[in-house]
């Protein structure tokens, strides 16, 4: 899609979420649930200000000396009989995945939730490629078969109710339409099973890359990710540049705060580390394991300094869950892998769509509520300004918007120049140029005569 294309589709989406009222139910809900759950999480911290200022000068540190890192990471992956796989972007990580199963003869695969493998497109490109690859998340799953998209970082079906995805259910495979999700998990449960038996490959992402062991380090509550990395004879991993932290003891700080910020839990229910394919002597793991490392504009970001706050994200979605903008517009409409005040921020960022996606930073109030939930001490409203200047910089905005702003800012700098027009003049041009951007739904304030000019 062209540019404006993509921004006018943005619009519309937006604007028909906003007013669809069954969507803000289900999602007001299932956010105040979660509001609930984060709320009681964050008791189990003494200090949480001070958890998350070491969170953000660790993996401030860590940015710093990314390259470094990086190359131990391969190191001690590599001395451990794992491979390393470097990809430029995202077609060379599929690239990289297609070739590995190609010469394995697979022809079946099973995944397990990962953002970096939506931001890759893993699963469609596997399909066209006549590859079986079957989400094992139980959201992700659920999204799979209703032909929909993952409309939240953690919570990839937050946009469904109960009694939606027991529809989906009865429709796809005739279960009674009054499903419980007690009834839909344990139809599911065997359904995947079959399937993470004949897989012969498992995709994950990474939620860390520990460097000093040469480690990932994953984490999750239903055990899928753990089956995908152990039970085929291939793991193949896709992990952002940008997921390293330097030793398992770094895992203390990390692993509880993407618990407590991303679901409200003290931890995750399975937490694991996996340094590299089965050794000799091992009676269970993978016969090959690949780690793909995806840069995919990262670099871009680091090289940005004023930016590279954006790569110590640790994708736990709290800053979506507390966005005014998200809640009111949904997941969806953004149009991006990443949503929300994180997604608004890298999106640009990411190979070749920084002019496609840069008015993702112009849906925002700027309240900073992002910044304030976020573990990670990412600045993330601040941010938003740092990509807006980034636009204007590029000359991103239309020839009239530019210079309608000059107009503006030469009016309004000076009262003697606002006040030169009677009001009547100031609500025709407030009509000609405003009203449109004010939307249909509100009515456009009346300027009136100035109180200097009033007051003679
Ligand atoms: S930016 Fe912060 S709050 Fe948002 S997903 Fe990343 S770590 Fe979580």
């Amino acid at each position: 899609m062209a540019t404006r294309e993509i921004y006018q589709a943005f619009q519309q989406a937006s604007e028909d979420k906003a007013f669809d009222v069954e969507h803000r139910k289900k999602i007001a809900y299932n956010i105040s649930c979660y509001d609930r759950s984060f709320e009681k999480g964050l008791g189990i911290y003494a200090n949480l200000a001070l958890a998350r200022q070491r969170a953000a000068v660790k993996k401030h540190s860590v940015l710093e000396h990314l390259e470094d890192h990086l190359k131990t990471f391969e190191q001690q992956f590599t001395a451990r009989g794992g491979k390393v796989i470097w990809a430029r972007d995202a077609a060379d990580a599929r690239n990289a995945i297609l070739d590995i199963l190609e010469k394995q003869y697979i022809r079946s695969v099973v995944k397990s939730k990962s953002m970096t493998t939506e931001e890759v497109g893993v699963t469609t490109f596997l399909e066209k490629n006549g590859i079986e690859c079957t989400e094992t998340d139980l959201g992700e799953f659920i999204v799979q078969i209703s032909d929909d998209k993952p409309y939240h970082i953690v919570t990839p079906a937050m946009h469904l109710s109960a009694a939606d995805v027991a529809k989906i259910f009865h429709e796809k495979y005739d279960m009674p339409p009054e499903s419980a999700p007690e009834e839909i998990a344990s139809f599911v449960r065997p359904h995947l099973r079959e399937r993470f038996l004949r897989a012969g490959a498992g995709i994950t992402g990474a939620n860390f890359l520990v460097s000093g062991t040469g480690s990932i380090a994953l984490t999750e509550n239903e055990g899928n990710a753990l089956f995908c990395a152990s039970v085929p004879r291939v793991h193949i991993v896709v992990a952002g540049i940008e997921k390293v932290i330097p030793s398992p003891g770094d895992l203390d700080l990390f692993w509880p705060l993407l618990a407590v910020h991303g679901t409200g839990q003290d931890m995750s229910a399975y937490n694991t580390l996996v340094s590299g394919p089965r050794a000799a002597g091992e009676e269970e793991g993978p016969e090959e394991m690949y780690v793909i490392l995806l840069d995919n504009g990262r670099s871009n970001l680091l090289a940005a300094i004023p930016q590279r706050r954006a790569l110590s994200c640790i994708r736990c979605g709290a800053c979506l869950n507390a966005c005014p903008v998200y809640k009111n517009i949904g997941g969806h409409s953004y149009g991006t892998v990443y949503s929300g005040p994180i997604g608004a921020v890298i999106s640009p960022h990411l190979s070749g769509q920084l002019k496609e996606y840069i008015h993702l930073s112009y849906a925002s109030s700027l309240c900073g509520r992002c910044t304030d939930v976020c573990p990670a001490g990412i600045d993330l409203h601040h941010q938003l300004l740092q990509n807006r200047r980034l636009a204007v910089r590029n000359a991103f905005p239309p020839r009239t918007e530019r210079w309608g702003i000059k107009a503006y800012k030469m009016t309004m700098s000076k009262a003697s120049r606002l006040d030169k027009a009677p009001p009547g003049i100031k609500n025709l041009f407030a009509g000609l140029f405003l009203k449109k951007a004010w939307g249909p739904r509100r009515t456009l304030p009346k300027v009136v005569e100035s109180f200097r000019k009033k007051m003679g």
